[in-house]
């Protein structure tokens, strides 16, 4: 396992140098909160601190230790894990006694060791595990329990034991008591790492208490550059990724299990029935989508990005953006094409009534109908009324 150090995360600059200049400093605060959006390094940080805390050379094995003290420690920088001590090897699997690690999970209680025991060994084998959460997922009640426990005992071998918490947000109201509890006690011998990309859902009273730091959205060419570098994935479906990922890692990967490019051609085609004024046609396409239910819903949003991201290649385009500039640029000719045929305000025009359509798919709108209607509009086709589909009320159907 090739565990991120706090030197090594991605495009977080001013996040590493602030954890760094902590740890050099070796004053620690009783708790962190990392905060930002989803998918951008918050955990891979919060663990690379908490190693670079309890690693030997930077005073992880207590001051005096007579019988180590003797013992050459291995070079390494002041503000990081060295990667190279016996503490950093067990850390770097998770398997050092005063490194907890907590995250939210679903599933039965009585399947908890095991849901927990899987999740930590595909950490372990992938670095970019990416963790997914159904709604119901959270810290559990009982692994709290027994960490808060364990607390109130020495830690077991460094000066000090860290907790991270990963999606701090997904605790119940008295864990937040107890957490606070913790937090508060002087002299802890605890340092609390928690991160959260939902910073409103936590009571305030925890922020208040923690030092906070932030987490930035990445920026596109890194993760163009990532995803080429470390996954070998090709350009053009790299700029796609990164242009829907909204500057998050993880939802760039998560979309790589889908076929972006095809996705993005199956996307496209959907508004041909739309130009031709194809109602019927259209609606049947539409519905092709929304028979999977919320994945359904999932795949028509991504759709419309997929618009979004054509679009604003028009937009570019008409502009006489240079090739570097498109996103879809290995359909540079019909991006050239098109956007010679349409005004900039035509493109706009369709923008806008895109973003209505995400819009009304996050609330509660029948998303193949948001659909239907809004493509209708782009294409800008005038559907009269008997063009309709007849029996919207099916759309309760999935
Ligand atoms: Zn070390």
């Amino acid at each position: 396992m090739t565990m991120v150090r706090l030197s090594e995360l991605l495009g977080q600059p001013a996040a590493s140098t602030f954890l760094r200049g902590v740890v050099a400093g070796g004053r620690y605060a009783n708790a962190y909160l990392l905060h930002g959006p989803a998918g951008v390094g918050k955990g891979t940080a919060a663990l690379a601190f908490a190693r670079a805390l309890l690693c030997e050379r930077r005073g992880g094995v207590p001051a005096g230790a007579g019988l180590f003290a003797a013992a050459p420690l291995p070079d390494g920088p002041d503000d990081d894990a060295c990667g190279a001590c016996a503490t950093c090897a067990r850390t770097a699997t998770l398997q050092h006694p005063d490194l907890r690690f907590l995250f939210p999970v679903s599933g039965e209680e009585k399947d908890l060791d095991t849901t927990v025991a899987e999740t930590q060994q595909a950490l372990r084998e992938d670095p970019l595990y990416v963790f997914r959460y159904d709604k119901a997922a959270s810290i559990r009640l009982s692994l709290t329990r027994e960490l808060l426990r364990e607390l109130t005992y020495r830690p077991y071998e460094a000066a000090r034991r860290v907790v991270v918490v990963r999606d701090a947000d997904r605790m119940r109201e008295d864990q937040y008591s107890a957490l606070l509890k913790s937090i508060e006690e002087p002299g802890a011998s605890t340092v609390w790492v928690l991160t959260t990309a939902r910073l409103a859902r936590l009571p305030a009273t925890i922020p208040s208490r923690c030092q906070k730091v932030r987490f930035a959205p990445l920026p596109e060419p890194l993760i163009v550059e990532f995803l080429g570098a470390r996954l070998g994935i090709a350009a053009r479906e790299a700029r796609l990724l990164a242009a829907l990922s909204g500057g998050s890692l993880a939802r760039a990967l998560v979309l790589r299990e889908g076929q972006p490019l095809q996705e993005r051609d199956q996307a496209l085609a959907l508004l041909q029935p739309a130009l031709r004024g194809d109602a019927a046609g259209l609606w049947k396409a539409v519905q092709g989508f929304t028979k999977f239910g919320r994945a359904g819903r999932e795949t028509l949003r991504r759709m419309i990005e997929l618009h979004q991201l054509w679009l604003r290649d028009l937009l570019r385009a008409g502009a006489d953006a240079p090739r570097e500039q498109l996103v879809n640029r290995d359909r540079e000719k019909e991006i050239r094409e098109q956007a010679a045929r349409v005004t900039p305000a035509e493109v706009r025009r369709r923008l806008m009534v895109l973003e209505e359509i995400l819009r009304s798919i996050e609330g509660n709108v029948t998303p193949e109908l948001a659909m239907f209607s809004g493509l209708t509009r782009v294409a800008g086709a005038r559907l009269a009324e008997g063009e309709w589909p007849r029996h919207p009320a099916a759309r309760w159907d999935y």
